[in-house]
Parts: structure tokens; sequence; C-alpha cells
């Protein structure tokens, strides 16, 4: 049907992006599908909708010239092909109808440049001026322009080639790193909004450290985040050292990955240092302390909640409460419990209890097998006094 109603309106159609780059990776079942056709794609839309099911509800977006209806279960986006050309102080591109190859000039990667024809006389043709089925052989992000223009044009880019780095395993190829490296200031042209939909992305990972650490690589996450960055670094009084907070973060957040998809309760990992940058002392006779660091933390969550404009609500609390109760479990299991002390850890964490722990087993990142085995025996011990 697409492709007889795209040639009855004498229009080509094509499906692009990430539906195609997802295909050719046997990626997971897709939600969205994207076309492109070379003339209007609202026309396009409507007139393939009408010839599916005549009462079809078809979304138009003037302002962008796409259009969107649901079909099968999945949303089906069309758009006319077009030509950007950007200015300096946005990333939203003047725009003027072009081919599919100006279209496909105009994405990000090459991987997502690739474009499948619905066109009777190449039906099924793969369209990659790019080389994007190499890249995705050799799992490496490649801008189809110059990188330094394609970052500096959109700066949002940036993280979404760190997101895909991190989601799908890819290297970032070297002169795209260097331009993200160079571009990184430009972030500041992009809605905080935009910046966490992909830095949630990369979260939500499976080793969301790939992400983190290329953040922190490139100077973005110094720019986001700083609160982590200042986690960065050992120092050394009277030869005693501590760990170095910042990788140990990026440890804990992996862990407890493998563990969880509750993005909050990663983002409960990310966060259940930040205390310890500003509150990081020596006192003669104890060595480093960082007391009181998960209070400081709780509070600079909420600061940084409001700032990254994430959501205050509910999800910010349990965060907080995370945070400042992250080691105190740690604390029973290593001390030895003692009943009140049991009493009020229930009390603080209440139905977060379970979170809290697995957090906790998160936090252990001691390579010394004896300590590790140690903390697991006391964790199955406060395990069974809790469950009396
Ligand atoms: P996923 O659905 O896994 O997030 P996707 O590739 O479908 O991946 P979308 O954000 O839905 O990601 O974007 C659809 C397509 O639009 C991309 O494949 C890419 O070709 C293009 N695109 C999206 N954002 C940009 C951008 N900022 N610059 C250039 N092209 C983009």
């Amino acid at each position: 049907i697409f492709s007889e109603v795209a040639a009855k309106n004498n229009q080509t159609l094509f499906i692009v992006g990430g539906y195609v780059r997802d295909l050719l990776m046997k990626r997971q079942s897709p939600t969205d599908i994207d076309f492109v056709t070379e003339g209007n794609g609202i026309e396009l839309a409507k007139s393939i909708a009408k010839e599916l099911n005549p009462k079809l509800k078809v979304s138009i977006f003037k302002n962008y010239g796409t259009a969107m209806f649901k079909h099968e279960g999945l949303d089906l986006e069309f758009v006319g092909a077009r030509k950007e050309s950007y200015a300096e102080d946005s990333r939203k591109p003047s725009v003027e109808i072009g081919t599919l190859e100006d279209d496909q000039k105009r994405r990000d990667f090459t991987i997502n440049a690739l474009a499948l024809s619905l066109n009777k006389e190449n039906f099924g043709d793969l369209i990659d001026p790019f080389d994007g089925v190499q890249d995705i052989k050799k799992k490496i992000l490649r801008t189809p322009l110059e990188p330094s223009q394609t970052y500096s044009d959109d700066p949002l880019r940036m993280m979404r080639a760190i997101r895909f780095a991190s989601t799908l395993n890819f290297k970032i190829e070297e002169n795209s790193l260097n331009a993200i490296k160079n571009e990184s200031e430009r972030i500041k042209i992009v809605s905080l909004e935009r910046i966490m939909v992909e830095f949630n992305k990369i979260m939500l990972s499976a080793k969301p450290s790939l992400g983190l650490k290329l953040m922190e690589e490139t100077g973005l996450m110094q720019l986001i985040i700083p609160e982590l960055t200042a986690l960065k670094g050992i120092e050394e009084v009277e030869g005693q050292t501590h760990k170095d907070n910042f990788w140990h973060t990026l440890e804990v957040v992996d862990n407890i990955s493998a563990n969880t998809d509750n993005l909050w309760l990663r983002w409960a990992a990310l966060l259940h240092d930040i205390g310890k940058a500003p509150t990081k002392k020596f006192v003669d006779g104890i060595g480093w302390t960082f007391h009181g660091h998960e209070f400081l933390g709780s509070k600079m969550v909420k600061n940084l909640f409001y700032r990254l404009k994430l959501p205050l609500g509910t999800d910010m609390k349990y965060v907080q409460k995370l945070v400042k109760l992250s080691s105190r479990p740690i604390a029973l299991v290593d001390d030895g419990t003692s009943d009140s002390a049991l009493r009020r850890l229930l009390f603080d964490a209440g139905e977060d209890l379970e979170d809290l722990f697995i957090l906790n087993k998160a936090d252990i990142t001691t390579k010394n097998s004896s300590k590790q085995a140690k903390f697991k025996r006391n964790f199955e011990e406060v395990a069974i006094k809790i469950k009396e």
C-alpha cells in the first residue's frame, strides 16, 4: 500500500534512520519508523493513512513539516526530504526542500543515514552513500559530513554520539571524538530537557560507565554535572590516600545496572557520593574523613535535580532518601548490628529498604576477596535479623 500510494502521488518513499540501523543490527523490535519522501510528507502521510483506514487519525506538525499516525502498534512518521543550514546561535536549522541525498547528509551519524527504498524500480535496495553498513560492522560512530561542523551546527549530537556509543557499545571515531572535545562548550545552546533525555538513555544502557567515561573525557561531564567531576582525583597526606570517588562511582553505577533497570535507583548510585568532595578532610590520627557527606549529598541532590530540570516529585525524594541512607547498612554490616540501629534503619528506609540494599551491595567495590566475603556474610546476617 505504502509504495502504491507514493507512486500514485508521483513521490518517492524511503524508510530511514533508526529502524534501518536496528534492522541491520538485528536489534529489538521497533516502536517507530521514519519515512522520507521527495515531496510533501504531510500530504503523503494523509493519503497513506486514508488508504489503510479512513478513520485513522493523522497528527500534523506543520512547523516541522512532519505528520504521524499509529499503525499496528507502531508510530509512523513522515517527512519531506530536506536540506538544512544552521545559524551560529541556534540548533534550529533553516530548511529547504531537498533530495533524499540532502536528507541523508543532514543526519547525525552514518549508521543513522541509511535509507531503504520502497519504490517500485528498486524496492528493498539499501541506499548507503556514507558507508554506514561498514560502520555498523566496525561498530563505529562517524558523521556523514565534517565532524566539527556537524557538532557545532547541532551540539545535541555530541550527547547523541555518546548515547549511541553507550547503548550500542560502539566507538566514536577519532576525528569525531576530537571534535566533541573542541566543541563541548557549545552544549550550552541546547536545552537541559534535551540533554537529559540523552543522559537518561546513557544511564539506562547495560554499562553506563561507557557513556559516563566519554562524557568525562570530552569535558561534557564537567559542563553538565560538575558535582561528579569534583569527585575525581586522589590526595595523599602523611602517606594516606583515599579512593578516587569518581571512578568508584562509575563502578557502582555499572554494578547496580547489572541488578536493576530502575532509572532512579541508578541515579541514586550515580549521586551516592556527591557530598564527599565538599566534606573531605584529613584529620590527624584518623585519616581521610567525609563526615556528614550523606546529609550534604542529599541536599545537593535537590539543587542538582532543579538545575538539570529533572522531576522534582517522588523520584527526587526517592533519590534523596537513598543518598542520605546510602552508607547506613554498610556501616551496620561493618560494625556489627545493634537492635536499635536496625530499628532506625527499618524505620528510615521504609519501603525502599530493598533498593537501599541493592545500592549498598553495588557500593562494595573492594577487590579484596576476604573483605568481600565478610560483607556478604554480614549482609545476610542483617537480612535475617530484618526478617525476624
Ligand atoms: P532510537 O529510536 O534508538 O533513539 P533513532 O535513531 O530512531 O534511535 P531518533 O532520535 O528517533 O533516534 O531519531 C531518528 C533519526 O533522525 C535518527 O536515526 C537520525 O537519522 C535523525 N536524527 C535525530 N536527531 C538528529 C540530530 N540531532 N541531528 C541529525 N539527525 C538526527
